[in-house]
């Protein structure tokens, strides 16, 4: 099955892209929506998340405590990577799971991972097929996030500062959707891009699976 990975920057258009492939038959995975599972209250990740900040690190209801983390990860530079060493194989158990049953499930032409950070982490760029960009200037970036999220401008600067910057996306994209105009401009990207992808097979460096052997 053909995989491919959807990323682009915080308020290009993900969400609203991976809505319209969904609409179009095809499976979803969405990695922000996994990150949130394995942390909410009994979530997968959190008894080692306990083991190593302390109880401190959850809410009264038992889900990580996310600004307490943010806060620790700009003050401790090695809390970040010892949060990814818990959370990202747990990420990536989960999307494989997923990923089989939706394999094994047939009912879907391709799979689309969403990953909004695909093109910080190495990995992701050779576990997919293709790598679609939704692509939009920082200005509407800008634009949108502040209204979607109420944050200010130097909020949303912030936090474009710590992604890849537009060129490093453009240069990995096998794929690019141009949303910078209305959201009209979206489904006739998308049917062009869907059309493709039902006619396309998986690169044949996907390792053969255990089922076929
Ligand atoms: P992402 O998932 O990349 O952060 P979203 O899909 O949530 O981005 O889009 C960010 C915000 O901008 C949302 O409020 C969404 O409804 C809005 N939006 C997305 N595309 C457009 C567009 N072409 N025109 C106007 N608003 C848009």
């Amino acid at each position: 099955m053909l995989e491919i990975g959807l990323t682009g920057g915080i308020g290009s258009g993900k969400s609203r892209v991976a809505d319209l492939f969904a609409e179009r038959g095809a499976a979803l995975i969405d990695t922000d929506l996994i990150a949130h599972e394995i942390t909410a209250p009994g979530g997968a990740a959190i008894p080692a998340l306990v083991e190593a900040f302390g109880p401190t690190c959850l809410r009264a209801d038992g889900a990580m405590d996310r600004d307490a983390m943010r806060a620790l990860v700009f003050s401790d530079p090695t809390a970040k990577a010892r949060l990814e060493a818990i959370t990202h194989p747990l990420i990536r158990e989960v999307t494989e799971q997923r990923a089989a049953r939706i394999r094994a499930g047939g009912a879907h032409p391709y799979l689309i991972h969403v990953v909004p950070l695909l093109v910080e982490s190495g990995r992701w760029r050779e576990r997919v097929d293709r790598v679609l960009v939704v692509d939009c200037s920082e200005a509407t970036q800008i634009t949108r996030v502040m209204a979607r999220n109420g944050f200010s401008r130097e909020q949303v600067e912030a936090i474009m500062a710590r992604q890849a910057t537009r060129a490093q996306r453009l240069a990995v994209a096998d794929d690019v959707i141009d949303n910078d105009g209305p959201v009209e401009a979206l489904p006739p990207q998308v049917e062009t891009l869907d059309r493709r992808y039902r006619a396309m097979q998986p690169a044949s460096r996907t390792p053969p699976r255990a089922e076929h052997p």
